[in-house]
């Protein structure tokens, strides 16, 4: 893995830099963006009013869910085709309490038919603001800390939490006479996936992978069908990510993970990255101290199909087994492994890694919620086995779903894979007592009707299953396998070969 960072770094495709990222004030991290669970909250739309340095009698009326990164506003920004602005495009308005002096731009990412048309712009806390902040060369204040505190820049609110301040902010801008309505509104916040907390958008200092150049291989590979998903529908969800693909933030800080391989110099400031620990500057000999932060563990999950069989070292199995055949997995992770896998692959290997991807859906509970820990709706699997047998389990997993999509998880379905099993033990305990004796090889002999007939519905059925597996439709192969065992091996065939039937069974002998 470190092998893969310094040849990244010395390809040019790992950079570091000042970037919006999703921030935990609770974990502590930088969180990807996959990593950010998106859920409608009710809140609370406020519309601001930004009055013009030249006139104050002409004002901006801005709407915002966030009143409290106003602090860092920088700019305001109208659609450049919008009549109502135009005639405050390049002046300046003020910015209510702070008094900042903000340029209005126009720039075409603003929607006239959303809000008022007019965004304020907030660079340092807005992913939106960032970029649109990037192309008109805006400073980028940071108000809110690593905390979810309000920070020196956010002058008489420093020190207090991010929702206080909200509060506190609301109640001086009505006092002025800025705030001009407030309306109620649900809206999707982001919350970190590990502990819940909403996300905070925030600048700061991180490695980047440069995604452009690693994802256009990754997309070639799928339209020219060297890797095909199943079912088809993924390949879609794949390269709609991938095309529209950002640059993937690899560090985090966290106290367990692989540590970023960069050393930096105390005197010269020179950056080295290097698969092995070193102590000395190359340049000066000054002392150099590795970077503090670890890298996503994702990072090494995407190298998994060729660093596992002993890369970068040409070995036999590397040889033997790379690119793999089906890689089969949980819909989830797509975007968080098997599109990095792909790409890595490509990268390092120049092959890609498997052909085909399979992907199964979820077991979600039987009211169709995700199960998870905080809602405690989870099913220990080890429980199951005690209680109904690890084959019930199984069999209950894999029927009554088609590929690709989730499963919901009933207890009732398990009762019924249960007896199964016990159908099938019955069945078996049968032809064992009863076929003790019996040596094909010396006995030989001619089938009765039943014989043929549950011969030739074997052949069916092996035809059958043979068929949907190879289409992976597993669900469908564990029927037509259990519609046989069942309805025609237990019910017809076993029956007739009862020593009380008039139809014999045993082969006779000749
Ligand atoms: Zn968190
Ligand atoms: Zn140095």
């Amino acid at each position: 893995m470190l092998e893969v960072f310094v040849r990244l770094f010395e390809q040019g495709l790992i950079y570091r830099d000042y970037y919006i990222t999703n921030w935990c004030p609770h974990c502590q991290t930088t969180i990807s963006d996959i990593e950010v669970e998106h859920q409608d909250k009710p809140g609370q739309l406020y519309y601001i009013k930004y009055l013009s340095q030249d006139n104050p009698e002409d004002y901006i009326i801005i709407a915002t869910t966030r009143p409290e990164t106003m602090l860092g506003d920088v700019a305001v920004a109208v659609n450049p085709e919008d009549d109502r602005y135009l005639h405050l495009v390049g002046k300046t308005l003020i910015l209510p309490i702070v008094g900042r002096e903000l340029p209005v731009i126009a720039d075409a990412y603003c929607d006239p038919t959303f809000g008022t048309g007019a965004v304020k712009m907030t660079p340092a806390h807005d992913p939106n603001d960032f970029e649109i902040g990037r192309r008109h060369g805006l400073p980028e204040i940071q108000v809110i800390d690593k905390k979810g505190k309000m920070n020196e820049q956010a002058g008489k609110y420093q020190g207090l939490d991010r929702w206080e301040c909200r509060k506190r902010l609301v109640r001086d801008l009505e006092e002025l006479g800025a705030l001009v309505k407030v309306e109620d509104m649900s809206h999707a916040v982001g919350h970190c996936y590990r502990c819940n907390t909403a996300i905070e958008p925030m600048l700061s200092k991180q490695w980047f992978v440069k995604m452009k150049p690693l994802a256009l291989p990754a997309i070639e590979a799928a339209k020219d069908g060297r890797i095909s998903f199943i079912p088809e529908r993924f390949t879609k969800i794949y390269l709609n990510w991938m095309e529209n693909i950002r640059d993937w933030c690899i560090s985090r800080q966290l106290w367990w993970g692989h540590r970023i391989p960069v050393y930096y110099c105390q005197d010269c400031e020179d950056m080295v990255a290097s698969t092995v620990q070193i102590t000395k500057c190359g340049k000066c000999g000054g002392k150099v101290e590795q970077d503090p932060d670890v890298l996503d563990t994702w990072f090494s999950s995407a190298l998994w199909p060729f660093s596992t069989l002993g890369w970068p070292d040409k070995t036999p199995e590397l040889e033997h087994f790379y690119p793999t055949s089906v890689l089969v997995t949980g819909r989830d992770i797509i975007f968080f492994w098997v599109a990095r896998m792909i790409f890595s692959g490509l990268n390092f290997m120049e092959r890609e890694p498997f052909k085909e991807v399979f992907i199964h859906g979820l077991v979600l509970d039987s009211q169709g919620r995700k199960m998870s820990k905080s809602l405690g709706n989870g099913v220990d699997p080890l429980d199951i086995i005690d209680s109904h047998g690890a084959d019930s389990l199984r069999f209950m997993l894999i029927t009554g779903n088609t590929p690709g999509n989730d499963l919901r998880f009933h207890f009732e379905r398990l009762d019924g894979a249960r007896s199964f099993a016990n159908k099938i033990w019955n069945a078996s305990r049968f032809v064992m007592m009863n076929l003790a004796d019996y040596n094909p090889g010396a006995q030989g002999g001619e089938y009765n009707l039943a014989d043929r007939w549950i011969l030739s519905r074997l052949q069916g059925t092996a035809a059958e299953v043979t068929a949907y597996l190879e289409r992976y439709e597993l669900g469908e192969a564990a029927r037509v396998l259990y519609e046989f065992t069942w309805s025609e091996f237990c019910d017809w065939y076993i029956e007739l070969a009862k020593p009380s039937s008039l139809v014999k069974l045993r082969p006779r002998t000749g």
